[in-house]
């Protein structure tokens, strides 16, 4: 019997052995094709040896030391690659063990600069539905899944929610997508007004949606409007690029490609591949310089804040990532995986949509592509295909519709950056397979 306390105590799980570039062997040599990194994480795969090298060399010199007695030079090495190539303001890093951990620092580092600033009246965020943005209380009463939130919202703080750029889902036949976007911006701005805009503290969004919709990305021009509503009204535009940064859309921060900078940015994922847990929150040069000159101290921190272990990991991977030009591989592979899946699911009866950017793409699974009708929830047909797709040795990341059931189920795909064209085949002929094994176990 396993004394481990799984997420899902139903059925067993592989045992994960070894990996082997974008393979995953368990105990009993299956090869796994990991086509969604785990969550998005694994960007390089699962064996770089100047990973595995780096960790070993860190390690050798030094595993750990507290950030309140020393910084490290893995720290200071990484933060400076990342303020190299961050947008917009973006000047100081704040290194954490993973995403929640930076949605949690990104949060309350919000609060308190207001505060320094003498505006401790400011106590909102608002968010978007169907968002994700960790699972500790702060990022999960922040985010707008309301299945992963249900139980707990007797214990959350309270949060406000503006509708999501969904232009499949909710675009008018009247508007082009562009117009879409920016008449749901503008929802923003109508909400900051009526909690009055000297209450808020800022705008939370995933740059492109992950695991609540499936590589959304949004319209042109919407991210645009976002930031200028954010600036009229004094409020901080914090972006969680968690799942969708670090090179996964093509550029290493999503949101370069809407020409945006936030004030505070999460990351984590790709930032260290998996390698070790890592995640860190960006700030503006305005923001640290505001508490500095303030009280001098975040009111925040972890034990393992800044590991040197995990820093030599995410350098490391972040230095294979420029050495070998990842990101044009991403751009490029990530085109060719569009195409293969629009050609082999474009017509699918129960495919809605194909989308995302650069090697962060997904379908999304209906029962109807002229009405959009989401599968009935309770057949779970996004468990069902992962679950044939584990049974063929393809890794893919299921989503199920988080709003009153009305959204369709998807399939994340987000394979490592170092994909091969015979990967892709790979992955799009195992997963038509396993969609016909789950559709026909659907009945
Ligand atoms: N934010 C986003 C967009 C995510 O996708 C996730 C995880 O899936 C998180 C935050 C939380 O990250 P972690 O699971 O590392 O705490």
């Amino acid at each position: 019997m396993s004394h481990v306390f799984h997420r899902s105590s139903k059925g067993t799980l592989p045992v994960a052995a070894k990996g082997d570039g974008v393979y995953i062997l368990d105990t009993n040599g299956k090869r796994y094709l990991d086509a969604s990194g785990g969550a998005a994480v694994s960007c390089l795969g699962h064996s770089h040896p100047k990973v595995v090298q780096a960790i070993k060399d860190q390690v050798d010199q030094l595993a750990y030391a507290h950030t309140g007695f020393f910084t490290n030079q893995a720290l200071e090495e990484l933060s400076d690659h990342l303020i190299a190539r961050a947008p917009g303001d973006l000047q100081y890093v704040y290194m954490v063990s993973g995403g929640s951990e930076a949605m949690e620092a990104a949060l309350k580092l919000g609060r308190q600069y207001f505060i320094e600033k003498g505006e401790p009246e400011r106590r909102h965020f608002i968010a978007r539905r169907q968002s994700y943005h960790g699972n500790t209380l702060g990022a999960l009463a922040i985010g707008g899944n309301m299945w992963r939130r249900e139980q707990f919202s007797p214990i959350l703080i309270d949060s406000n929610y503006v509708p999501p750029c969904y232009a499949y889902r909710d675009q008018r036949p009247d508007e082009t997508p562009e117009e879409y976007g920016l008449r749901i911006a503008d929802e923003l701005d109508e909400r900051i007004r009526q909690l009055g805009p000297e209450t808020v503290i800022g705008f939370v969004a995933e740059t492109v949606v992950g695991a609540t919709a499936g590589a959304l990305a949004p319209t042109e021009g919407y991210l645009k409007r976002i930031r200028e509503i954010c600036d009229r009204h004094g409020i901080l535009l914090i972006l969680d690029e968690v799942m969708c940064g670090m090179g996964r859309t093509g550029t290493l921060f999503a949101c370069e490609q809407d020409g945006v900078a936030p004030d505070i940015a999460a990351i984590a994922k790709g930032l260290g591949g998996g390698y070790q847990p890592i995640g860190a929150m960006l700030c503006t040069g305005e923001i640290y310089d505001t508490i500095r000159n303030g009280s001098g101290f975040f009111q925040h921190g972890h034990t393992y804040m800044g590991h040197p272990t995990a820093c030599a990991a995410a350098l490391a991977v972040q230095k294979v990532i420029d050495e070998e030009n990842l990101l044009e591989n991403v751009r490029q592979k990530g085109a060719k995986l569009f195409d293969a899946l629009t050609a082999r699911f474009g017509n699918h009866p129960f495919v809605g949509d194909i989308r995302g950017r650069g090697l962060f793409q997904a379908l999304e699974i209906v029962a109807d592509r002229g009405t959009k009708d989401p599968i009935e929830p309770a057949v779970q047909i996004h468990a069902k295909i992962k679950k044939h797709a584990m049974d063929l040795g393809l890794m893919c990341y299921p989503g199920g519709g988080t709003i009153d059931g009305k959204r369709g189920n998807h399939i994340l795909l987000a394979p490592p950056f170092i994909v091969e064209d015979s990967h892709v085949e790979e992955i799009v002929g195992k997963l038509d397979d396993a969609m016909k094994a789950a559709f026909a176990e659907a009945g």
